[in-house]
């Protein structure tokens, strides 16, 4: 019997892009020889998602989808298609066409060749991409690999194959807070990437502003590493020192009787160091955010319905 491979797409507000992409996918994977199925997440779409993938179940017995009870982010999307998904592999890729189904192809042969992680990352200097989100994502991916321990290429994507091993360490990880993207490559496997030049966006819009970016880049390095906390730590030790290093002029000046004019700086320090001590607090209440959140035990995410036969109780995952 040919393997399996499950597609899954997260969707989001993407009724225009549903049929098309469901004709580019099969107008690809026509060619393979493999048994394919394409599983929908819908994560909450406001407009006609459900219904423009129902539809196309209708028409293919190999599309399903599964419609979760309200938006979670793509991220759990994901997760809700890879905790039930059950193929031999699965290949992740947005709705929205900007990852060109032309690829599954190479990503297929990768697999072939033993390799069981194959993701993709955008080649920079892509025109469709705006100046503010180049700029965001290069500083992005610095701060990222400075702060964690993990090396990220910059523009990579969650469009990838994986392997069933590599779905099934997923399907173990309980963290909330979970960003793919570094996760994969924490799980370690044979991995390679491979570069690809994404399509405009077909229709409808980017559903992530500025503001989601730095949410998801705050999620990603908190969820990777603790140095900043190591690093509030440092500061507060350096400042200490600096301070200690006031102390003769604080003890001059009461001497000499200046002290009044001292002012100007003892303000400045005041100011100074109140910033310091909220910014070093924010840092750790970031971190005893996700601890609180987590020790809750909530589920990821909750499936309102689905038409994908092999879901059991436990695949909502805790
Ligand atoms: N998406 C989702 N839930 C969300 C936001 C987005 O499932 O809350 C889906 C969206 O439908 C698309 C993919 O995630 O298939 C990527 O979204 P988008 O194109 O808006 O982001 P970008 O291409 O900038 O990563
Ligand atoms: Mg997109």
């Amino acid at each position: 019997m040919d393997k399996k491979i499950s597609i899954v797409i997260p969707c989001y507000n993407e009724e225009g892009n549903i049929s098309v992409l469901v004709d580019k996918i099969f107008s690809i994977t026509h060619h393979l020889e493999y048994d394919f199925e394409l599983i929908f997440i819908d994560d909450g779409s406001k407009d006609n998602t459900i219904k423009e993938i129902q539809n196309q179940c209708l028409r293919h017995i190999n599309i399903f989808y599964v419609e979760l009870s309200r938006n979670f982010g793509k991220d759990q999307a994901l997760r809700a298609g890879l905790a039930v998904a059950n193929g031999d592999a699965v290949i992740t890729m947005d709705a929205d066409l900007q990852h060109p189904p032309s690829l599954i192809t190479k990503l297929v042969n990768y697999w072939e060749e033993g390799f069981e992680v194959i993701y993709t990352y955008r080649e920079t200097n892509n025109p469709h991409v705006s100046w503010y989100q180049k700029l965001f994502s290069k500083a992005y991916y610095k701060v990222m690999n400075f702060l964690s321990s993990i090396e990220l290429e910059e523009g990579i994507s969650d469009f990838r194959l994986m392997d069933r091993k590599v779905l099934k360490s997923l399907n173990l990880i309980i963290e909330q807070d979970i960003f793919f993207r570094g996760i994969i490559k924490w799980v370690g496997y044979q991995q390679i990437g491979i570069p690809y030049t994404p399509d405009k966006r077909e229709n409808g819009e980017v559903s992530y502003s500025i503001f989601r970016l730095v949410k998801l880049a705050v999620s990603s390095v908190l969820s990777f590493s603790v140095k900043p906390l190591i690093i509030a730590t440092f500061m507060g030790v350096i400042f200490a020192f600096l301070a200690v290093l006031l102390a003769p002029y604080i003890i001059i000046s009461y001497l000499l009787g200046y002290a009044v004019s001292g002012w100007t700086s003892l303000i400045t320090t005041i100011v100074f160091f109140g910033g310091l001590q909220l910014f070093i607090l924010g840092v750790i209440s970031l971190y005893l955010s996700k601890l609180y959140l987590q020790s809750k035990h909530r589920p990821n995410y909750l499936i309102r319905k689905t038409n994908y036969l092999n879901i059991s109780n436990d695949s909502v995952k805790f």
